[in-house]
């Protein structure tokens, strides 16, 4: 009888879309190097030999949230030690005239007004006007339309006005009401987040989605998840990128240890091969390390995000790795791996190919 992986190549030589039961017998595949030879074919006959990044900055502005997610190491409330809160000048003070992209996302302030949300973009593009502004989970977005008694069509058209390009794909989780139960009770559940993400495709905001695994899920959970995203790009096409998270046990400690990189891998692998109507699948480095990531480019994903600059969600729960990596460490990380550097913008335009062997001066 033919392997799992004899048959998943028999399907992709044929252009068979590949079904739940194709996916979770591929999680149990023992061969993780032919799985990850499969996805890196299927994403050589896309993006052949390249490699995106984004000379981008992430902003967290406040940790400071009405919620408490049980797996969440990165909220607080107000009053308490570590919460902070910036104003809309400790925001553009952090950004560089080469940034392309800021991502902001953020706890659920209680207190923030709506014009302050339209007022911090309208100072980052006065003061950086070619960034393109990728904000906002639909979690966020979720508790501005209730928040501010706007729709979510209002709240995401006046975002766009003051500068708005993408959103983030975060939030999402785990499409699974048992892990939401569990871990994030009062957060909004899969229908809300696909209705978000589908109106915001509607009205021709691209947007970008998200998994986190390695916690209490399971691989039915994992392959169901990944599916209503392939489901909701059949009917939109509105998502650029799948980015598969690693949960970070930090202090919420909901298991003790963080993924092996085998399972970060296969993760990636999988989702190349299930997304087959995903353009981008993204090795995020600051959740599975610079090590796994680069590794990752050889099974199926095309992107590694970006500079970062600083990263508080993630190493608010003890992530191990940088908090931040210059264009120079970018450029030299992909190509160790023997794959072309493409820098790209927010929206995965094609800025600039480093298929020279010259090295632009590292942005810091
Ligand atoms: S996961 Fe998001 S909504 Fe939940 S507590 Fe953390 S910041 Fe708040």
């Amino acid at each position: 009888m033919a392997s799992i992986l004899e048959r998943v190549t028999h399907k992709i030589e044929n252009h068979e879309r590949l079904t739940r039961e194709d996916a979770l017998a591929l999680f149990q595949a023992r061969d993780v190097i032919g799985l990850g030879r499969l996805a890196d074919q299927v994403k050589r006959a896309r993006w052949a030999d390249r490699a995106h990044f984004v000379i981008n900055r992430q902003i967290n502005p406040s940790n400071v949230c009405v919620l408490s997610c049980r797996f969440c190491d990165f909220a607080t409330k107000r009053g308490r030690p570590n919460a902070y809160e910036m104003t809309i000048h400790e925001i553009v003070e952090r950004l560089h005239p080469d940034l392309r992209e800021v991502h902001i996302v953020a706890g659920l302030h209680p207190d923030w007004k709506w014009e302050f949300y339209l007022d911090m973009f309208r100072a980052i593009k006065q003061r950086v006007p070619q960034i393109q502004i990728k904000a906002w989970t639909a979690v966020e977005i979720d508790y501005f339309s209730k928040k501010f008694r706007l729709s979510v069509e209002d709240v995401l058209e006046q975002l766009r006005a003051v500068g708005l390009s993408a959103l983030p794909g975060g939030g999402a989780e785990v499409f699974s009401e048992r892990v939401r139960k569990a871990l994030f009770p009062f957060k909004i559940g899969a229908p809300r987040w696909l209705e978000i993400h589908r109106i915001a495709h509607r009205l021709g905001i691209p947007t970008n989605s998200t998994l986190l695994y390695g916690h209490m899920e399971t691989y039915e959970e994992r392959v169901d998840h990944i599916l209503r995203l392939r489901e909701l790009q059949d009917e939109t096409g509105g998502f650029m990128s799948f980015i598969p998270l690693a949960y970070q046990p930090g202090k919420t400690q909901v298991v003790a240890r963080q993924t092996p990189a085998t399972e970060d891998l296969k993760t990636v692998a999988i989702a190349r091969l299930l997304l087959d109507n995903f353009p981008h699948i993204k090795a995020y480095w600051v959740t599975m390390g610079e090590e796994s990531a680069s590794v990752a480019l050889h099974f199926g994903a095309d992107d590694i995000d970006g500079t970062i600059g600083e990263e508080r969600i993630m190493h608010a729960a003890d992530a191990a790795s940088p908090v931040s990596l210059t264009r120079g460490r970018l450029v030299e990380l992909i190509r160790e791996t023997g794959c072309v550097p493409v820098e790209r913008d927010a929206l995965y335009h094609t800025l600039r190919v480093y298929d020279d062997a010259a090295c632009e001066s590292p942005v810091s």
